[in-house]
C-alpha cells in the first residue's frame, strides 16, 4: 500500500516535471486503465453474414456484434480470416470472440462456449444449374464433391464419403468452392443454405440446391471455453435486448427478404 503511494507520487512528480503539456498528462492517466477492445474473428467473406460492400465490412454477423457491443458498452475490433483459422486463433489467445456463421456443434463445444443461437441454418447439396444427373446424395457415386475446410459441410462430407462413394476436394473459402463447381472441376458442393441461396440470388451464380437439407444447425457466437463467462453473459444479454427491442429483426431484414 505504502509502496503504491510512493510510486504514484513519483509518477506524478515525473509527469509534472517532464511534461510541459498538462492535457497530455490527463490522457495518459486515462490510458492507464484502457477499455479492453475485444477482438472478433469472422470469415474472410461469407455473405450475407460478412462481406465487403463499397469498401466497408458489412453483414449480419458484423451488424449484430456491433449492436451487441454498443448495447453492452464494450469495444470490438473485427478481423477477417479463413473460417478454419478462427477457433485456433481463439485458442492461441489472438481472438476473444469467434463468429462467421459458425454453427453450434458438440465438437466445437469441447473448445468454445457458444452464445444462445442467433440464426437457424443447415447444409445443402449444390450442383451446377444445368446438372440433371445429381438430385441427391445417392447420385454422388464416383463424383467429386468440394467442401470448405473446417466447416460442418466438410465434416458431413467426410463422414459420408464411403457410403455414397464420392471423393472430396478441400478449399479454404466459399467463393473458391462455388467456382470449382461452376467451372466443372467438381460436381457438387456443400454449403449452408442461407449462404448459397443468397449467393445464387445476388451473384447470379449458375448453381442450384438439390435434394433434402443435409443437416440442421444454429449459428452461435463463440468465446474460448470456461474462460470468458463475463463476456459471454454480455453477448447473451445484448442479443436478448436486440431481439426484444426489434433491432435484431431490423438487422436480418436489411440483408434477407
Ligand atoms: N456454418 C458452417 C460451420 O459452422 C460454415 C461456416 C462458414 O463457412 N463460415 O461450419
Amino acid at each position: 500500500m505504502k509502496k503504491n503511494v510512493v510510486l504514484l507520487s513519483l509518477v506524478a512528480a515525473l509527469g509534472l516535471t517532464a511534461c510541459d503539456k498538462p492535457e497530455t498528462q490527463a490522457t495518459s492517466s486515462a490510458a492507464a486503465t484502457p477499455d479492453k477492445v475485444y477482438k472478433v474473428g469472422v470469415d474472410n467473406t461469407y455473405p450475407p453474414f460478412e462481406f465487403t460492400k463499397d469498401g466497408q465490412l458489412v453483414g449480419i454477423d458484423v451488424d449484430l456484434i456491433n449492436a451487441i457491443a454498443k448495447d453492452q458498452g464494450f469495444k470490438i475490433n473485427i478481423e477477417q480470416m479463413d473460417f478454419s483459422g478462427i477457433i485456433p486463433a481463439m485458442q492461441a489467445g489472438m481472438l476473444d470472440v469467434g463468429m462467421g456463421g459458425m454453427s453450434i456443434t458438440d465438437k466445437r463445444k469441447e473448445t468454445v462456449d457458444f452464445s444462445e443461437p442467433y440464426f437457424a441454418a443447415g447444409v445443402s447439396l449444390v450442383v451446377a444449374n444445368d446438372n440433371k444427373n445429381i438430385a441427391s446424395l445417392d447420385d454422388l457415386s464416383g463424383k467429386k464433391v468440394v467442401v470448405k475446410n473446417g466447416t460442418v459441410g466438410a465434416s458431413f462430407a467426410d463422414k459420408n464419403t464411403e457410403e455414397y462413394g464420392y471423393s472430396i476436394i478441400q478449399v479454404s473459402d466459399s467463393a473458391s468452392m462455388f467456382q470449382e463447381v461452376t467451372n466443372g472441376t467438381a460436381d457438387a458442393l456443400m454449403e449452408d443454405y442461407p449462404v448459397i441461396s443468397y449467393a445464387i440470388a445476388t451473384g447470379g451464380l449458375k448453381l442450384q440446391t438439390v435434394g433434402e437439407r443435409l443437416t440442421g444447425d444454429n449459428y452461435g457466437i463463440s468465446v474460448l471455453k470456461d474462460k470468458n463467462d463475463e463476456l459471454l453473459k454480455m453477448i447473451n444479454d445484448g442479443l436478448a435486448n436486440l431481439k426484444e427491442n426489434g433491432e435484431y429483426d431490423k438487422i436480418i431484414d436489411a440483408y434477407l427478404d
